[in-house]
């Protein structure tokens, strides 16, 4: 790992870093872009191919997109030296059919998908263009992928595949997101989710009133789960999201739902939480007539990076060098759950960082900042170097 104080002393690190500064609203309208391309979880082929043309017009080595909608890109270092894997998800949460118009307005960027994470993947082709633009040559290699499924029920898919392809070849993984300029990630949030059905006789609500209802049945499990004391230190979470079931008021219903989700930057704790949950389902299902399946939809991995990680340090050390702090943005350790779950639960040093600041993440009124965007690039510059070196 290079020290970034050294990098920044460099002339061609210098001039990747002005050039970036004279091409933010380039990255910006490639956001746009981005984020006007339709792509909710499993339905991100389309950016992915927009992307993907970028990534051949680029000259990248190795373009290909894998059969889930995962794109690759390499851009060669010149000896046999650590690389780095740059990850941005394509997925957003908005599903298909969502009017997505960006419009600005006071220094702010106004689009559902924008800042979480059209600009994380239009920030992949800034560095590019930076780095060829001021022929800025690197020892190690810099993979470049957009990942597919990393909100809610995508599950990590694309970063799984990702990590499976590339994880032996590269000696760190950077998740990047808009959202969180001054993070630095060394915890991923575990979590698991279930979809919790009971099914019961059920039957005509005055005639054949004292049949078991799927629904009372599920309501007294969701009380038992939610009546659940657990642990603030390590941070341990439930939530009981949706419910469904049942036919019509004067039904005794036949089924119901719900889904559950549990989250712990713990892997242990969560792991507690979970049998603990496990234990009231069996015990619902011990009822007379009454079955109760739980099916997991979910399973992200809960990893850890110690503070004085290399890659960590080196984060904290870009973050201060651009003047995060004097611009606003704290510089702080933060956990989360994104694309870095999958490597950093497999060991391999991993984080995520973010471009910008923003607001409304995951609604409609979901804005970004763009004058942050500037510092953003110029970290995601000086932490890529770190990891690769510059020849
Ligand atoms: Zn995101």
């Amino acid at each position: 790992m290079r020290r970034v104080s050294d990098l920044v002393m460099k002339s061609p690190v210098r001039a990747a870093l002005d050039w970036l500064d004279g091409h933010v609203e380039d990255a910006v309208a490639d956001a746009v872009t981005v984020c006007e391309i339709p792509a909710p979880t499993f339905h991100e082929k389309q950016r992915a191919a927009w992307v993907a043309e970028r990534f051949a017009a680029l000259g990248l080595a190795d373009v290909a997109m894998d059969e889930i909608g995962n794109v690759y890109g390499r851009r060669p270092g010149a000896a046999r030296a650590p690389s780095i894997l740059l990850a941005a998800h394509t997925d957003t949460v908005f599903p298909a059919g969502t009017a997505i118009q960006v419009r600005r307005a006071e220094g702010r960027l106004y689009g559902p998908g924008l800042i979480d994470n059209s600009i994380a993947v239009a920030s992949l082709l800034a560095l590019a263009r930076a780095l060829d633009a001021t022929q800025v040559k690197t020892k190690g290699d810099v993979w470049l992928v957009a990942t597919v499924g990393e909100e809610g029920l995508g599950n990590l898919r694309g970063i799984r595949a990702v990590v499976e392809r590339l994880g032996e070849r590269v000696a760190a993984v950077v998740a990047v997101e808009g959202q969180g300029l001054g993070k630095v990630y060394n915890r991923s949030i575990g979590s698991r989710r279930y979809q919790i059905t009971v099914r019961a006789p059920g039957g005509h609500s005055w005639g054949a009133f004292g049949n078991r209802s799927a629904v009372h049945e599920l309501f007294k499990l969701g009380a038992a789960i939610a009546a659940l004391d657990v642990p603030t230190a390590p941070k341990v979470t439930y939530n009981i999201g949706v419910v469904g079931g049942g036919t019509s008021v004067n039904s005794i219903a036949e089924e119901a739902y719900c889904l559950l989700d549990m989250r712990s930057g713990d892997a242990g704790a969560l792991d507690d939480l979970e049998a603990r949950v496990m234990g009231l389902v069996q015990q619902a299902n011990e009822v007379d007539d009454v079955s109760v399946t739980p099916t997991l939809i979910g399973d992200r991995p809960a990893g850890f990076m110690v503070e004085d990680a290399p890659l960590i340090q080196a984060c904290f050390e870009a973050l201060t060098l651009i003047g995060a702090e004097a611009a606003g943005h704290a510089i702080k350790l933060t956990e989360g759950s994104t694309d870095a779950n999958i490597p950093m639960s497999l060991g391999i040093p991993s984080t995520c960082i973010a471009l910008t600041t923003g607001g409304g993440t995951h609604t409609l009124g979901e804005y970004m900042d763009v004058d942050p965007v500037r510092l953003g690039l110029r970290q995601l510059l000086l932490v890529t170097l770190a990891v690769v070196d510059v020849a």
